[in-house]
């Protein structure tokens, strides 16, 4: 009976790379990649759908994603609007069916206030880029260990435990963050970059922001965005520009040419770095924009 069992219990797995005593996660993007796979630990073998380095707000999944997606003990997502450029997210869930009401795909932004677009027609849609406010990423944490527990209850303790220390890390990042930031005159917090990902972050971190676009979409970068931002440097004293790891750095460049002020650096928004680079974990990159901007605002 034993035997049979086994037998049986190895029949229906069809792929031989798996490991079947995890549990099977996977993620829309790097960023909630890194945080579910901080809080799963040992207990979860996680994979991530838009790459490191990708730009999650448009992204065409994989034959292989939508197996992984099928097969996948739980799906977790951002939410707020990120995965809803054109739909694709919808759409996998429903090939991969689980869109039923009890299907484990679980928002990690859950109980984040959301914050709106500003650009004229679009001030109903969310603004997805909560993570940039740490405690935002505590909440994605927390809501990773909730569901966790749900999917594989057995395991509780360890999720528990694992999601503690990760948050005890993170609130010591977030209150450091605070601290250094306010050894910056508040007139001075000035944070231009290509997207407006930075509305959480400066909402936390007392800053103003300033952007080519607004969000990620596919008119990107037009003249007139270029020339409304080029208009608002020039009106600014000592203005720092800085360019995202995970978008095309050509209208930087452009804006930098024209208003002559030089790019500081790079700061990560939509992605972790690749595995062995900066800022490869969500800690690491919310380091790296910490560190950066705030030498980029004081040299
Ligand atoms: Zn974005």
């Amino acid at each position: 009976m034993v035997l049979l069992l086994l037998i049986t219990g190895c029949g229906k797995e069809n792929n031989a790379t798996k490991d079947t005593d995890k549990i099977q996660v996977i993620a829309t993007y790097s960023i909630i990649y890194d945080i579910v796979k901080n809080v799963g630990g040992e207990q979860i073998e996680i994979h991530t759908l838009a790459p490191v380095g990708s730009n999650p707000h448009e992204y065409d999944p994989l034959p292989k994603d939508v197996q992984l997606t099928t097969d996948a003990d739980a799906v977790f997502y951002n939410g707020l609007n990120l995965e809803g450029g054109n739909s694709w997210f919808e759409k996998l869930l429903l090939t991969a069916g689980k869109v039923e009401k009890d299907a484990p795909v679980f928002r990690l932004s859950e109980g984040v206030e959301p914050k709106h677009l500003t650009t004229k027609g679009k001030e109903s849609e969310e603004d997805p880029h909560a993570w940039l406010d740490i405690r935002n990423g505590i909440k994605y944490a927390e809501n990773a260990k909730n569901a966790l527990i749900k999917v594989d209850p057995d395991h509780a303790d360890v999720y528990e435990k694992n999601a503690e220390a990760y948050i005890a890390e993170l609130t010591k990042l977030h209150e450091e963050a605070v601290a250094r930031y306010n050894e910056i005159p508040k007139e001075k917090r000035l944070l231009i970059t290509s997207e407006g990902a930075f509305k959480y972050f400066s909402d936390a971190y007392g800053f103003e922001a300033a952007y080519i676009w607004e969000i990620n979409s596919e008119n990107q970068g037009s003249p007139d965005q270029v020339s409304k931002v080029v208009d608002f440097i020039r009106s600014k004293e000592d203005p720092v520009l800085f360019v995202e790891t995970s978008i095309d750095p050509r209208s930087m460049e452009t804006v930098s040419a024209e208003t002559g002020v030089p790019i500081y650096g790079k700061v990560f928004t939509d992605s972790i770095g690749k595995p062995g680079e900066d800022g490869d974990t969500y800690i690491k990159m919310m380091e790296w924009n910490i560190d950066t901007i705030f030498n980029g605002l004081t040299e």
